[in-house]
């Protein structure tokens, strides 16, 4: 059953990013609500590119902590549109500037998560390389699932022409930076655990780690030195061990002492964590 677009109700502006805006919307005949992202026929080429690769993706994958596809929409225009699942809370961003800072309780709860879908998505070839509090939705059950694979890579494609990152570098791993210095053996996946692991900080402190407080937005430059050259955030005084450890194996500089997706479901501050 394909969706068209004239059967969709624009209700509201969900988000503007990069590639595009992101609307809710309601289906006439059903009255479903859906996510529906638009990015326009006559966008910049990397964008158009992007975007392609987000559908390739969201196409084949299904999984609980993935956001799911419902359709593609290609108009005549030349307009794209992806029909999504609406996730009714927002994002973890969103979370944090209406909620506040996350306990360490519900952390491993979203940790659980969040490394579940990366773990399916690593087994599937898959590196998202954007993960960051804006791209993970979140609703009412709290479910948290990965969105936008705008700059997502599926390995062992000879043909990627676009190799090249657009996005915050914030969330960047030293070994992107740096492959010489970080990489060992690189092969991309350890860079989605880095950020993620950066994610969590934030999260728990409620800024950005790499910098002091909320405040303060340092520039490209001040941050690469900081993630080459600096020692990895670490989580501050008062948390407990196993949080602390958590970080600690997901902000290994090194990118080959880095915990995989898949072992960071066996450290203890996830698995004994209560969902
Ligand atoms: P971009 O590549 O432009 O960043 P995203 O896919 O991250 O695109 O979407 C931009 C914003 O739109 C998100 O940060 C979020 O606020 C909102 N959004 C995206 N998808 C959904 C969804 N399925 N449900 C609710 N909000 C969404
Ligand atoms: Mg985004």
């Amino acid at each position: 059953h394909s969706i068209s677009v004239s059967e969709l109700e624009k209700l509201q502006v969900l988000g503007h990013g990069n590639s595009g805006t992101v609307y809710k919307v309601r289906h006439r005949r059903t009255s479903n609500i859906y996510a529906l992202k638009v990015v326009k026929g006559d966008c910049d080429p990397i964008v158009r590119r992007q975007l392609h690769r987000e559908i390739d993706i969201l196409r084949r994958t299904d999984h609980p902590q993935v956001v799911c596809c419902h359709g593609i929409i290609e108009k005549p225009t030349g307009d794209f549109a992806i029909v999504m699942e609406y996730m009714d809370v927002g994002t973890l961003e969103t979370v944090l500037l209406t909620t506040g800072t996350l306990s360490e309780r519900t952390l491993a709860d979203v940790a659980r998560q969040v490394l579940s879908g990366l773990s399916y998505l690593h087994s599937h070839r898959i590196i998202h390389r954007d993960i960051k509090p804006s791209n993970l939705l979140v609703n009412q059950k709290m479910e948290v699932k990965i969105a936008d694979f705008g700059v997502s890579k599926i390995m062992g494609r000879t043909l990627d022409p676009c190799n090249s990152y657009v996005g915050t570098c914030a969330y960047m791993s030293p070994e992107r930076f740096d492959p010489d210095a970080y990489g060992g053996s690189y092969d991309g996946y350890a860079a989605d655990v880095w950020s993620l692991g950066l994610t969590l900080l934030e999260l728990y402190l409620g800024h950005f780690p790499l910098v002091s407080g909320p405040g303060e937005r340092p520039d490209w430059a001040t941050l690469m030195c900081a993630i080459c050259f600096g020692d990895p955030p670490s989580s501050p005084v008062g948390t407990s061990d196993e949080f602390r450890s958590f970080i600690e194996c997901c902000l290994q500089k090194e990118s080959s002492k880095r915990w995989s997706a898949h072992q960071l479901l066996s450290h203890p501050f996830v698995c004994h964590a209560i969902p």
